[in-house]
């Protein structure tokens, strides 16, 4: 089932940008920081915010959060404290657990005490920043797997009325157009006989080099 209720724990940039982004898709959000005025800042914003020292088990406990279905931890400053809060909601219950990893090694450590997915924002941000600054049309990707991605990319002006049989993108780079997206609606699994128009965002699904080849021809 989906996670309904989420207790995200460090309100710093990252932990109150996704407290924010949660709250606003409609999902309970309990937020703890250890730090007064990170909590009042939020307090309004989130379902609930607590001024809370999250390494401590009794607190813990007595704020219910064994009954939550997701636990982030986004505590940054301090690795100890992150892997102490994260082993307490592993052992308190919560269903998944999320933790921000600083380091290669704090991410190790993280995933070896059980931690359900160890995200480094710090450095996948980088990296997809500069896959967009190489590739000026893309928006996001995706990778599947070592070899292939999904990649979303704006529809240059060359590309303009063109039909995905004249793009012949499946042939010709060996990848293929999975969607359209247009102010009129969303395309998906378009027929050959469907256009493109500047600044349509297409759905690309292929190898790296299959894709890599066609952006080429979006600069
Ligand atoms: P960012 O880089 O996303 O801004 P920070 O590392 O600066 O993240 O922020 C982490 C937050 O986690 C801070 O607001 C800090 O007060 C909070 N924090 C650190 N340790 C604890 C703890 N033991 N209990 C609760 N909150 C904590």
């Amino acid at each position: 089932m989906k996670p309904q209720q989420f207790v995200v724990i460090g309100l710093g940039r990252f932990g109150s940008s996704l407290a924010l982004e949660l709250m606003e898709m409609g999902y309970e959000v309990l937020g703890i920081d250890h730090i007064e005025e990170r909590v009042e800042e939020m307090g309004e914003q989130l379902t609930h915010a607590v001024m809370a020292d999250a390494t401590d088990e009794g607190i813990m406990r007595s704020l219910g959060v064994r009954n939550f279905d997701c636990g982030i931890v986004a505590i940054g400053d301090n690795m100890e404290r992150s892997i102490l809060a994260a082993i307490l909601l592993k052992e308190l219950g919560v269903k998944q657990v999320v933790a921000k990893a600083i380091s290669i090694l704090h991410g190790r450590a993280l995933s070896k005490l059980g931690v359900d997915r160890v995200i480094f924002p710090e450095r996948d941000m980088g990296v997809r920043v500069a896959h967009q600054l190489v590739t000026p049309h893309l928006l996001d990707y995706i990778e599947i797997s070592k070899d292939y991605k999904i990649v979303e990319l704006t529809v240059p002006a060359c590309m303009d009325g063109k039909s995905l049989a004249a793009l012949n993108t499946r042939a010709k780079y060996g990848c293929s157009i999975i969607a359209i997206n247009r102010e009129s609606g969303i395309i998906v699994a378009p027929t050959a006989l469907d256009d493109l128009h500047e600044n349509d965002i297409i759905v690309v699904i292929g190898s790296n080099e299959s894709i890599d080849r066609f952006e080429n021809e979006t600069v």
